[in-house]
């Protein structure tokens, strides 16, 4: 089996049958076997299989801890088991996975659920950091809005100057031509918001083409070329370009159809989510989990954190 095969969940469970197999697993991944003390980083670990939840005590600063201490999983009472296999969903459904759906197929609750894809977004949240991965050299930038009702965006935006968007959430986002997928969501469309982000994302000389819209003008440092969005002209660009329109029309599709109340509050998380499988999309299924087992350590995402503020 080759690292960019896609498995099935029959494969998947020949692979990891139980806790204990999934137990050793992230074991594996986090400490290639050798269990390293999360509190100080001590080797001289000694193992007390009485002593659960925490199978382990540092002989140095004395605390005990588990696979989990320290990672996104801290505070989880969930089995690792149900953990790999919501990795695995989450990994392998396109279009997102609905809360309700998972609950089902885990035997947990749908706020269980909900709040397990919501921690496994957060491990994925820094990975489409443009400093794990540099944005080629021709880059198209382009917003998009979600909420309210479906339809053509840029049609409304344009024929009534911003007035067809009041109410939904921007996001912002560009695609390389590698096909590279960066976006986010964004407080507004002035100047310095979508300036900033075309900075703080490529490099200085790209090519980098854009909508008409005024707060593109005077990108400096940049060969800007602009693409007049009008309908007849968007439509034959979608279909004829790979460009970030595919992955807006993904996101919709999973925002529409999959997350029906995808709050503004929790968008950004969504729209990672999908960067980040598009990104890695020729990754294998395997490779994927254990890349997400990896990025699970020192984050952390409180229910109360979600559900406040
Ligand atoms: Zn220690």
């Amino acid at each position: 089996m080759n690292a960019t095969e896609n498995i099935s969940l029959y494969d998947f469970f020949q692979k990891i049958p139980d806790e204990e197999a999934a137990r050793l697993y992230f074991e594996e991944k986090r400490w290639e076997g050798k269990p390293c003390c999360p509190h100080c980083g001590s080797h001289s670990v000694s193992e007390c299989k009485d002593h659960r939840p925490m199978p382990y005590r540092c002989k140095d600063c004395r605390k005990h801890f588990s696979v989990r201490t320290g990672t996104v999983l801290a505070e989880s009472r969930l089995p690792l088991h149900k953990w790999l296999m919501a990795i695995y969903m989450m990994t392998t459904a396109r279009k997102g996975i609905p809360s309700t759906q998972m609950a089902k197929e885990l035997g947990i609750t749908q706020k269980s659920a909900w709040f397990l894809a919501q921690r496994i977004r957060e491990t994925w949240m820094d990975g489409n950091d443009t400093d794990k991965e540099p944005i080629g050299k021709h880059v198209q930038v382009d917003e998009s809005y979600f909420g309210g009702k479906e339809g053509n965006k840029h049609a409304s935006k344009k024929t009534n100057k911003g007035r067809g968007t009041v109410g939904k959430a921007p996001v912002l986002g560009l695609r390389d031509d590698h096909g590279t997928v960066r976006a986010k969501t964004i407080q507004d469309t002035k100047k310095e918001t979508l300036q900033g982000f075309i900075k703080e994302n490529v490099e200085e000389g790209s090519t980098v083409v854009t909508d008409e819209l005024k707060s593109y003008t005077g990108l400096l440092g940049y060969q800007h070329l602009t693409v007049n969005h009008s309908i007849g002209e968007y439509v034959k660009e979608m279909a004829h370009t790979n460009g970030i329109e595919s992955f807006w029309a993904l996101l919709k599709r999973g925002y529409y159809g999959v997350y029906h109340h995808m709050s503004a509050k929790h968008l950004n998380r969504y729209v990672q989510e999908f960067a980040f499988r598009h990104n890695t999309a020729k990754t294998g299924t395997m490779e994927f989990i254990e890349m997400t087992v990896r990025m699970m350590e020192n984050k952390r995402l409180t229910y109360r954190e979600l559900t406040h503020a």
